[in-house]
């Protein structure tokens, strides 16, 4: 079979590679769908060492039983299934309590991230990783994975400060961004602002239910604070989609005391505590900042749910399996609008 392998720091190939066996409590999956995340471009970036290799990349899967290992009951072939791609130990606290996303043992573990991965058109999961899609297409159920999932567990996070009447500021109209926007639109009554340096990221921003959008410059602090300010008061939540430095100067600024600053992008900026020449004002008091990951699996069944209502749309373009490469290079370029989803 074909599948996009990392084969080195930077190096992504399409070659041919055996049909993956499902071993006992295993499933082989026909890849549907594959979802390309700004996370695999660091990926390509991280030195080498820091992920095995050769690998299939992808960690945003939907697709259909093909083949199901000994003992796996509950999964017959023909069946349509989301893979919940984070592999936790199994043993740890963070496990043992259901958040396999805080796996002490393992902490980035998973399809496409220590095992192979989903860009391939076939791939073997343990039976435990799928959930149900029901009538949803694959294209649509892939991004739910992560896209979907990680936007919807950190709005989880801060569930009980987004009251009716608070503002949430959303950074970065991306793949994750463009569902919390719609993930804050079915679930809660905040306003929401959105931020991007694109205007079609704005765009798609206002169609899916931003309430107010803004270019991010120089000047979008100040223009979300005469938003937030009347009276003075702030962003409630903060969901940082980028986290650069220019994008953290933001949050920290516009975040209300008391607020929440939720560091989602892994820009590798930094959150700097001490006022500066540039940004006079200090961090408000009480305010909570955090680096959420990915989410849970019953999260991820909720946000299949939300799908499945018609609550949340992901914006998709395909491309077959041949041009992967093209994909994440116009995903570097900031070119794609929503999702890009591979189609093996
Ligand atoms: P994406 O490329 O689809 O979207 C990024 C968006 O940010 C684009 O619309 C882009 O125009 C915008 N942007 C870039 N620079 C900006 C700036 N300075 N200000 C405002 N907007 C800016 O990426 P994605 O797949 O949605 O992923 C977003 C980030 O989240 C990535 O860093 C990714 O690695 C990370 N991520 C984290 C987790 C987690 O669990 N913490 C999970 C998945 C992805
Ligand atoms: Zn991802
Ligand atoms: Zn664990």
């Amino acid at each position: 079979m074909r599948a996009v392998r990392l084969t080195g720091p930077g190096t992504l190939e399409l070659m041919d590679v055996p049909v993956p066996e499902p071993g006992p409590g295993e499933v082989r999956i026909k890849v549907g769908a594959a979802g390309a995340c700004h996370s695999d471009l660091h990926i390509l970036d991280a030195p080498a060492g820091a992920y095995p290799v050769p690998m299939t990349l992808g960690h945003e899967i939907a697709g259909t039983v093909d083949r199901a290992g000994d003992g796996v009951t509950a999964w017959r072939p023909g069946d349509r299934a989301a893979i919940y791609g984070i592999q936790g130990c199994g043993h740890c606290r963070g496990c043992l309590s259901g958040r396999e996303n805080q796996c002490r043992t393992v902490p980035v573990g998973g399809v496409g991230l220590s095992r192979d991965g989903g860009l391939a058109e076939y791939v073997v999961v343990p039976a435990s990783r799928l959930l149900p899609t029901g009538d949803l297409e694959l294209t649509q159920a892939a991004p739910l994975t992560d896209a979907g999932l990680t936007p919807y567990h950190a709005v989880e996070l801060v569930r009980p400060a987004l009251r009716p009447g608070t503002f949430c500021v959303v950074i970065g109209i991306g793949g994750l961004g463009h569902m919390a926007v719609q993930i804050l639109a079915a679930t809660t009554a905040v306003t929401v602002i959105a931020v991007d340096t694109s205007d079609a990221a704005l765009e798609l921003a206002t169609r899916v239910g931003a309430h107010h959008t803004f270019r991010s410059d120089a000047e979008a602090a100040g223009r979300i604070r005469a938003l937030v300010d009347d009276p003075p008061d702030g962003a409630d939540v903060v969901l940082d989609f980028v986290s650069v430095d220019a994008t953290t100067r933001l949050g920290r600024t516009v975040v209300a005391t008391g607020g929440h600053l939720l560091l989602v992008g892994l820009g590798g900026g930094q959150l700097t505590l001490k006022p500066t020449a540039e940004e006079p004002p200090p961090v408000p008091l009480e305010v909570t900042a955090r680096i959420p990951f990915w989410g849970t699996r019953a999260e991820l069944q909720e946000v299949i749910a939300l799908a499945r209502l018609g609550r949340v749309h992901t914006e998709v373009e395909t491309f077959p399996l041949e041009e992967t490469v093209r994909a994440y290079e116009r995903l570097r370029a900031g070119d794609i609008r929503g999702r890009a989803v591979i189609v093996p």
